[in-house]
């Protein structure tokens, strides 16, 4: 490290530890913190390159955001309370106004979630960035892909498909203030950070919804050996959805589009059918919308039904980076 890295470090990414659990943070080789009796330490890494994870003129605050948020969703996807964070960034140049916006959108952030950032790394190279986000969960009450069980109600939070429809408008160019909302959910997505520590009263399993539907569905049911049938009438659409899929794509709603594109960081979990009333009064004391989409099943299939339960096929899956 050299005297203008240290300068950076300093200057932006050095808060004060406000959290009783964090020991020792920044300025030594590595931060001391200590997990509370009785949790268990949850821990997650995403790495957002320029030009890989979002586009080159994306905002700082736009990229701090989504950086920090998609981590807090792997948390909230288990249920767990985030606590601190690590952050290695790789800048191509010391642009003073750029890292004051990302510092500023990082606080914002660390400061609504109570989040402390405890440490990390800065580097000179293409801009990417590179977060870890830790947090605790009572033991043994973390939400797991594989503890979805045969006859649970399947849920998820939110709509599907926004986050599509938004990049497709910017990709398009398509000018349309209802739209806006679409984009704002690709951008700027919210973690179900407080729903989901609730949720563990009530779920065992659970997944965030980054690479789509199908796909994240599927890593549930390969885990818990199982699988699910969801009626596709039951697939939650915002109105700015419905009216994107009236206007430009054949006034018929694209089902891949919605459940196979990815990027919604809406929670996808499973729930007895005796916790189904708690779990639903629960998401209205959040505000959250709930939406029950179908059951797991014994066959190891993840199927799609429509209302005359006649299975729907779909040929692409999740994002796949390789
Ligand atoms: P080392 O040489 O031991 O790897 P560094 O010189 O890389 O340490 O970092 C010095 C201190 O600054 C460490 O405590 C590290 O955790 C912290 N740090 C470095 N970069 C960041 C960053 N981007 N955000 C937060 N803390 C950072
Ligand atoms: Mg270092």
């Amino acid at each position: 490290m050299n005297d203008s890295e240290f300068d950076i470090i300093k200057k932006y990414f050095s808060f004060a530890a406000s959290r009783d659990d964090v020991v020792l943070a920044g300025g030594d080789d590595c931060a001391i913190v200590s997990v509370p009796d009785g949790q268990q330490l949850l821990v997650t890494t995403d790495t957002f390159i320029s030009g890989v994870h979002f586009p080159e003129h994306t905002s700082a605050k736009d990229i701090a955001y989504k950086a920090i948020m998609v981590n807090l969703s792997d948390l909230a996807a288990m249920g767990a309370t985030p606590a601190w964070l690590t952050l290695a960034i790789s800048l191509p140049e010391v642009n003073g106004a750029w890292l004051q916006a990302f510092s500023d959108e990082v606080k914002v952030i660390l400061s609504e979630f109570d989040i402390n950032l405890i440490g990390g790394d800065t580097t000179r190279g293409d801009l990417s960035i590179t977060i870890q986000a830790m947090g605790f969960c009572e033991r043994g009450r973390a939400l797991r892909r594989d503890r979805a069980e045969t006859g649970d109600k399947i849920y998820v939070t939110g709509e599907l498909g926004d986050a599509a429809i938004g990049l497709s408008a910017v990709l398009k160019n398509i000018d349309d203030d209802v739209l806006s909302y679409c984009v704002k959910k690709l951008e700027r997505p919210e973690a179900r950070v407080r729903f989901a520590e609730a949720l563990t009263a009530y779920s065992r399993c659970a997944i965030d919804i980054s690479d789509g539907l199908v796909a994240d569905l599927g890593h549930i049911i390969e885990a818990s050996h199982c699988g699910a049938r969801i009626r596709l009438s039951d697939i939650p659409l915002s109105s700015s959805a419905e009216h994107y899929f009236r206007e430009y794509d054949k006034n018929k709603v694209d089902w891949t589009m919605v459940l196979a594109h990815g990027d919604d960081y809406e929670l996808c979990f499973t729930v007895s059918r005796q916790d189904q009333t708690a779990v639903e009064t629960l998401a209205e004391r959040y505000k959250l919308r709930l939406s029950c989409i179908g059951d797991i099943v014994e066959t190891d299939e993840l199927s799609f039904v429509d209302d005359n339960d006649s299975v729907v096929e779909f040929l692409s899956t999740g994002f796949r980076h390789f």
